[in-house]
């Protein structure tokens, strides 16, 4: 068995402008119906995976870790950690996760390894068990941001994580199996940030590929959108074009962190044109190597 479940987090409300690039709002509007603040809403979603001797949790989504004021700042909706409450509606705890992958340490991505905010406490790295994989390009950018992607990081994060003894470090090549077991490989980007690594999970009967902010959600499938954020957006762009392709053939599902309804899609190409097709609002207990879809 090969059990998938999308697993939520954290929601936000960011700035629409920002996570669509330079794409007018005429446009993204459509998409993604903005606020009085024309903030847009946002998921945190995780993928736990489950092969019956290890539990994996890819990402953790945004937490529960900011103080107050800038909780507000970043649109965080819940002040408890939802990541949390939704492992224990499945009976787990955080002490029940083996490994826990990131594909790059962008605090709505990473923020949720700490413990809830609780005022004059310094940030608590939970999951005490857990083996944590970050790419090793990634884990440096964290290290040393460039000013224009400082903002984005948790400054303690990295110190934390190495010094649980319980880092490791990688790139697409690494030899990951032991940690991960046979059924997953990565795939590494740089258009969102340098290093970002994608987990493909690869079912006997269906296969899982961790879009992280290479593709948000939906409305980012079509390949000139990109976010305000990304550090390379032509990069990306290419990036995208290239995989797609790729998922296209072989009917791979892309996995959504961010997308506000949908958990994971297939990608179409008609005329040139990729489109989402097959959405999968949530699921739980997929097992990939007996279904090629979840229902
Ligand atoms: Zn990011």
């Amino acid at each position: 068995m090969l059990n998938a479940t999308s697993v939520l987090g954290n929601s936000q409300r960011l700035d629409g402008g920002a996570m669509f690039g330079n794409a007018p709002r005429a446009l993204w509007s459509r998409w993604a119906p903005p606020d009085e603040a024309n903030r847009v809403a946002l998921a945190c979603r995780a993928l736990l995976l489950e092969d019956g001797s290890r539990r994996i949790l890819f990402e953790t989504g945004i937490g529960a870790f900011f103080a107050p004021e800038l909780r507000e700042r970043y649109g965080v909706v819940e002040t408890e950690h939802v990541l949390l409450s939704s492992l224990a509606s499945l009976g787990l705890r955080d002490t029940d996760i083996d490994v826990v992958v990131l594909s790059h340490l962008h605090f709505d991505h990473a923020g949720g390894l700490l413990a809830p905010h609780r005022a004059g406490a310094s940030p608590e790295l939970l999951f005490p068990r857990a083996h944590f994989v970050v790419g090793k390009t990634a884990f440096e950018r964290a290290e040393h941001p460039h000013l224009r992607d400082r903002a984005s990081y948790i400054p303690e994060l990295p110190g934390l994580l190495r010094a649980s003894g319980r880092l490791t470090l990688l790139d697409a090549k690494s030899d990951a199996e032991s940690l991960l077991g046979p059924h997953v490989e990565f795939v590494e980007t740089l258009g969102h940030t340098p290093g970002m690594l994608h987990a493909r999970v690869l079912g006997r009967a269906a296969r899982l590929f961790f879009a992280a902010d290479l593709v948000p959600g939906r409305a980012w499938v079509h390949l000139p959108i990109t976010m305000g954020y990304d550090r390379y957006p032509e990069h990306l762009i290419d990036e995208k074009s290239a995989l797609f392709a790729d998922f296209a053939s072989r009917g791979e599902y892309l996995f959504f962190t961010h997308d506000p309804e949908v958990a994971a899609a297939r990608v179409v190409e008609n005329a040139g044109r990729f489109k989402p097709s097959d959405e999968l609002g949530a699921f739980t207990a997929w097992d990939l190597d007996a279904r090629s879809s979840p229902a």
